[in-house]
């Protein structure tokens, strides 16, 4: 599986990942296939990105040819905000199960900071065998920690995490929680729909493009690299072949310490995904410090 961070729970989690939001029914199949080819046992999906029907096909193809086993991988999905009362829970959970073609996930996210205890029917179940949180800051995950009677703590919190958005005190926090820490569009998701001109670009920042120079890699590896270095879980999306690639050369060099450094001082608390269509709900996530 390579290089992974060990979960609460005591499974291995492939600190690298592909993502799929925005990953095109028509293009993800291969993004999927060519990404096992290439190396990757991890996958993030999610029911909102409307395409774990194809991610399935693509995994089932692999599996069918024998180049993977369902055991080798690490199949992350999502619960989407509109299923968290208790009722909905399993059912939306067997859906994905059935789009993706898999009779268990190995980590499945409340997508949005809702209730967390729901999920823990799907462990019992079977169904999955971990349960994690997305987008939570952390007083709420204070607040699920503290709940009483909790029966299985969250083993993941998938926040999003790069060098304009560093998130120091809550990584602190969830690895000292024993809370794994996956970071999302780790190079800016500079496809998302909502993408505004003058917004910063990481991949073309001339500081991140210096260090990658120094080590004859890309702004990308670098970008990949700087959370591995962190023990943080990290998972770019991509559905060009060339680029998947890419993404996985990144266990082959190493950021000094001084670069480490240097990348911190980079945040500048900017986020990518703000979902600011939100920010009047009482459960908005950022707006307390961390
Ligand atoms: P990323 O930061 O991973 O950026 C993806 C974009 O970068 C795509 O446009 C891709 O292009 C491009 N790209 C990929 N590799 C390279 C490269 N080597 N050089 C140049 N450009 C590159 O953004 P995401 O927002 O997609 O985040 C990653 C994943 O995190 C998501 O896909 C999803 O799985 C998860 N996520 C979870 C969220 C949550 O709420 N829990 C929220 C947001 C993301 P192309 O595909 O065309 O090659």
């Amino acid at each position: 599986m390579g290089t992974c961070v060990e979960l609460n729970t005591k499974a291995k989690m492939p600190i690298l990942g592909l993502g799929t939001w925005k990953s095109p029914p028509g293009k993800v199949q291969d993004a999927v296939k060519d990404a096992i080819d290439i190396g990757y046992r991890h996958f993030d999906c999610a029911y909102v990105y409307q395409n774990e029907n194809e991610v399935g096909d693509g995994i089932q193809q692999k599996i069918k040819e024998g180049v993977v086993k369902r055991e080798d991988l690490f199949v992350v999905s999502k619960l989407w905000s509109t299923f968290h009362e208790k009722p909905l829970v399993k059912g939306a959970c067997q859906k994905t199960l059935d789009a993706l073609k898999l009779n268990y996930l190995d980590l499945y996210l409340i997508h949005w900071p809702l209730g967390f205890k729901a999920m823990e029917e799907l462990v019992d179940a079977g169904l999955v065998k971990a349960i994690g949180i997305s987008n939570f800051n952390h007083e709420q995950i204070e607040r699920i920690l503290n709940k009483p009677g909790l029966k299985y703590r969250p083993a993941n919190n998938q926040i999003e995490c790069h060098p304009y958005l560093t998130q120091e005190k809550l990584i602190k926090y969830c690895q000292s929680k024993g809370i794994s820490v996956t970071a999302y569009s780790p190079l800016g998701s500079p496809d998302r729909p909502w993408a505004k001109p003058e917004d910063p670009s990481l991949l073309d920042d001339p500081k991140i493009k210096e260090i990658a120079a120094k080590h004859n890699k890309t702004p990308a590896q670098v970008l990949i690299r700087f959370h591995i270095q962190r023990n943080v879980i990290v998972i770019p999306k991509s559905v060009t072949q060339h680029r998947i690639e890419e993404n996985f050369k990144v266990f082959d060099f190493e950021l000094t310490k001084e670069e480490m450094e240097t990348i911190l001082t980079f945040n500048r608390n900017w986020r990518a995904c703000a979902f600011t269509m939100c920010t009047n709900h009482k459960d908005y996530p950022f707006k307390a410090e961390y």
